[in-house]
């Protein structure tokens, strides 16, 4: 499912669902962790833990884009306080071809410039930090089911796509390739990573909630929900990883339509992988492969990602 590269200098030791990962060379043979690491995104595209094909041409270049926009945003650059994250290397250093291995520690090879990132190998917590200011996807599910959202009572009569009293944080289980993230209670994250960790994770994927969804409302779109990843350093810091904010991440709409918007698809124009998602779930009964995307849908995600990049960022 990956399509690994032969990038001098790194050597491949993990693809996920969307992002292939590379240790430097001189790392320890069963290294699956480095100080430094590269994060190459891929243009591929998962729905309901599957990856589809095709993908979504430039994304992995539209994803990556984003997340060092609010990486940066989030280090200060929105006036609030800096969040820790995951990003060594200065995005615009590229290695020349031919450059030793030592010189490309820091540099990202020329292949993969645009969707990589050298981070720091953090030790990742097994907790997806999932913040929700609006109710919809599972949670409206869950919600129309029992009247809860993972488990936490919500005020009744709500409807799919309303924003929240206050944003709640919902954990999923982060569980190994391959199976299924698993939602997951407050008290489990405690029984997971400690009583202290827990509440770091919390409170920190609360605030970045908070910060982020005001720099969207400046820019006319509702952040309605999102998922963090975050991992230890070394020093024990707690440090925003992986992706962050980026459409396969978040659900973004548009704020004018959801205001004015009378059915749910109306207010929920949304700006990320709900296309690919809704599609998915009307063409597909979700037993064995899923069906390959047509190239409407692959066109119009592609579409969307980048119109949310240029709302957000102006570039
Ligand atoms: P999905 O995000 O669709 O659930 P996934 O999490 O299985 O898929 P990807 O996001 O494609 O996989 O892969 C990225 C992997 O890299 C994840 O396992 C993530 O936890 C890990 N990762 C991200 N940042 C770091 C980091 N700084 N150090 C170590 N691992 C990291
Ligand atoms: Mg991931």
């Amino acid at each position: 499912m990956s399509e690994t590269l032969d990038l001098p200098g790194w050597r491949h030791v993990y693809s996920g669902k969307v992002r292939d990962l590379y240790v430097p060379e001189d790392a320890a043979r069963d290294a699956t962790t480095a100080e430094r690491m590269l994060v190459v995104a891929s243009d591929r595209v998962s729905a309901f833990d599957h990856v589809l094909s095709p993908g979504i041409p430039e994304k992995g270049v539209l994803l990556t884009t984003l997340s060092l926009w609010w990486f940066d945003r989030l280090a200060g650059g929105d006036g609030g306080r800096d969040i820790p994250n995951h990003l060594a290397a200065s995005r615009v250093l590229t290695a020349p071809a031919g450059a030793d291995a030592d010189a490309v520690r820091d540099l990202i090879p020329p292949a993969v410039a645009g969707r990589s990132m050298i981070v720091k190998g953090l030790d990742m917590q097994p907790v997806e930090c999932v913040v929700r200011g609006y109710l919809t996807g599972s949670g409206w599910a869950e919600y129309r089911a029992n009247g809860t959202v993972c488990g936490i009572h919500l005020p009744e009569g709500l409807s799919n796509g309303d924003r929240l009293p206050e944003p709640i944080y919902t954990p999923a289980y982060k569980a190994p390739l391959g199976e299924h993230d698993e939602n997951i209670s407050y008290e489990q994250t405690v029984e997971l990573v400690g009583a202290d960790l827990a509440a770091q994770l919390r409170d920190l994927s609360l605030e970045i909630y908070d910060r982020a969804a005001r720099t969207a409302e400046e820019r006319g779109l509702i952040l309605a929900d999102t998922k963090f990843e975050f991992g230890l350093d070394d020093a024990g810091v707690l440090t925003l990883a992986d992706e962050v904010l980026t459409s396969d991440s978040s659900r973004y709409w548009d704020a004018e339509a959801w205001k004015t918007g009378h059915s749910a698809a109306e207010r929920m124009a949304s700006f990320d992988k709900q296309i690919v998602r809704d599609w998915l779930a009307a063409n597909w009964d979700r037993t064995g492969e899923p069906p390959t995307l047509p190239l409407e849908i692959v066109e119009r995600t592609a579409d969307r990602y980048r119109e949310l990049l240029q709302r957000l960022t102006g570039w």
